[in-house]
């Protein structure tokens, strides 16, 4: 590290901290971040394996939103193919193809059993979507009972929350749903990284140095220091072979809110403050599952999101069908997407993969004789698809002053996913912003 004082530090160079870094550098301030590991991105990033460039997280890259416009800030290149045709619900075993603008329109006339029904429904999404919100504890499953008994319909509003929030819909609140539905408008569309998702944040890593800031791997914070009177002062690290520190006006976590207190210590924070963490911190856990096949066991590009017939499995993809980059020559990628049945209880992993697989050799025809399956990935703890469920999250701002937290914590509701991570970095930027003045 050149220097000992910064403007601002942030701790993790995954896709949160490195928006945030861009931000702040384009708005000309000092900016070091700190990433525990050798390489960029956190659970956006790459890992080879026998020659396949694997996720170590998101896989559908969200576009036309804060994520994409942080990278154009910066002159990033963002290098995401689009699948074409895209998001296919398959029920009763036949894809339907939604289309870019309605697509919740055709889901509801998927499900229901006729024009009534259809009709009902339609109008309780409109009221939701214009003025009234559902009230605040119902849950998507118990919200659409009210309008509909079909069984149809809730395995296709099951899949989609799984596939969007990770969790269940008998365990994400309607209102989050509706303010998701809001939030994308149908104006975010998805794609892949070309070249894998490491291409991407070691692009947005190389402008954030372009513009002055710093960013340095392998150097895993131990503690956010803070004075007597509870105002960051900025953190300690360690390095192989050497420990050292850094002084800052202002430090964003993105280790997610519990990993926050631990690294200021607990006795910085108002006991309220540790009650709400406390309650609000639920993890969503989730499983990937990847294979590789001589042939395309998928035909369709984009996302297939499964409704009926399937126990754990909500969402499979073969990538490669857009971007055979990421697969050595000939050879085909596919991936899944599970919820567990319970995102809070106990977990018997065993049987949360072996039902998955069930589901894959059902789903997918030849998966049996033809795939090889490369890695099964249990997302969970400090690796969460989220670190709070979609509408249980907090505010970025902690009662320790000048200290934020980042990431899907703290991001605003109803944006899940990456495009939260731009845009809940986009407005703590600004925030920071509006409290210090770039050193000169
Ligand atoms: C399996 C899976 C599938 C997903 N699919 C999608 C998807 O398709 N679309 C989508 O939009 N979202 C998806 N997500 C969610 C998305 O990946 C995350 O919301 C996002 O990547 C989180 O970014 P982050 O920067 O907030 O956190 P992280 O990526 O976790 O970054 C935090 C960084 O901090 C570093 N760190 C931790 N402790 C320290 C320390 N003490 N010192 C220094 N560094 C430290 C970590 O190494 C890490 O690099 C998925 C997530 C998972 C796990």
């Amino acid at each position: 590290m050149a220097q000992t004082n910064y403007d601002v530090v942030i701790i993790g160079a995954g896709i949160s901290g490195l928006c945030a870094a861009a931000r702040l550098v384009h708005g000309g301030y000092k900016v070091l971040v700190l990433e525990r590991f050798r390489q960029l991105g956190g659970r956006f990033s790459t890992v080879d394996y026998k020659g396949f460039k694997l996720s170590t997280g998101a896989n559908d890259v969200e576009c036309n939103c804060s994520l994409e416009e942080t990278f154009h800030l910066v002159e990033a290149e963002f290098n995401v193919r689009h699948p074409e045709p895209d998001l296919a619900y398959r029920i009763d075993g036949v894809d339907h193809v939604l289309p870019r603008q309605g697509g919740l329109r055709k889901l509801i006339s998927l499900g229901v059993r006729n024009e009534e029904e259809e009709e009902r429904v339609r109008l309780a999404f409109r009221r939701a979507l214009s003025w009234e919100e559902p009230s605040p504890t119902i849950t998507l499953r118990d919200w659409v009972a009210q309008y509909s008994d079909s069984q149809k319909l809730q395995q296709i509003f099951q899949g989609f929350a799984a596939l969007v929030l990770a969790i269940n819909s008998y365990e994400v609140k309607a209102r989050t749903f509706i303010r998701f539905l809001k939030a994308m408008g149908g104006r975010v569309v998805h794609g892949y990284a070309v070249d894998g998702n490491i291409t991407l944040v070691n692009a947005l890593g190389a402008a954030i140095e372009r513009l002055g800031g710093q960013i340095q791997t392998e150097t895993e914070v131990k503690r956010i220091l803070v004075s007597d009177d509870g105002v960051v002062q900025g953190v300690s690290f360690q390095q192989p072979g050497r420990e050292g520190e850094v002084r800052a006006k202002a430090v964003l976590s993105s280790v997610g809110p519990r990993g926050t207190i631990r690294l200021a210590g607990e006795a910085n924070f108002e006991k309220g403050y540790l009650k709400e963490v406390e309650m609000n911190m639920r993890p969503a856990p989730v499983i990937t599952i990847y294979a590789a096949a001589d042939r395309p066991l998928i035909t369709h590009p984009g996302v297939i999101v499964l409704t009926n017939n399937t126990r754990r499995v909500c969402s499979i993809r073969s990538q490669t069908l857009t971007c055979p980059e990421l697969a050595p020559p000939g050879k085909h990628l596919i991936e899944s997407f599970s919820a567990l049945g319970d995102s809070l209880g106990p977990v018997d992993f065993e049987q949360e993969v072996a039902l998955s697989i069930m589901d894959l050799k059902e789903h997918i025809p030849g998966f049996d004789r033809h795939a090889e399956i490369l890695q099964v990935m249990y997302h969970r703890g400090e690796w969460p698809a989220f670190h709070a469920w979609p509408g249980w999250t907090i505010a970025p701002r902690t009662p320790i002053e000048m200290l934020w937290n980042i990431g899907d914590g703290v991001n605003p509701e109803g944006w899940p996913g990456l495009e939260s991570s731009g845009e809940g970095s986009k407005r703590v930027a600004e925030d920071v912003m509006n409290r210090i003045r770039p050193s000169t």
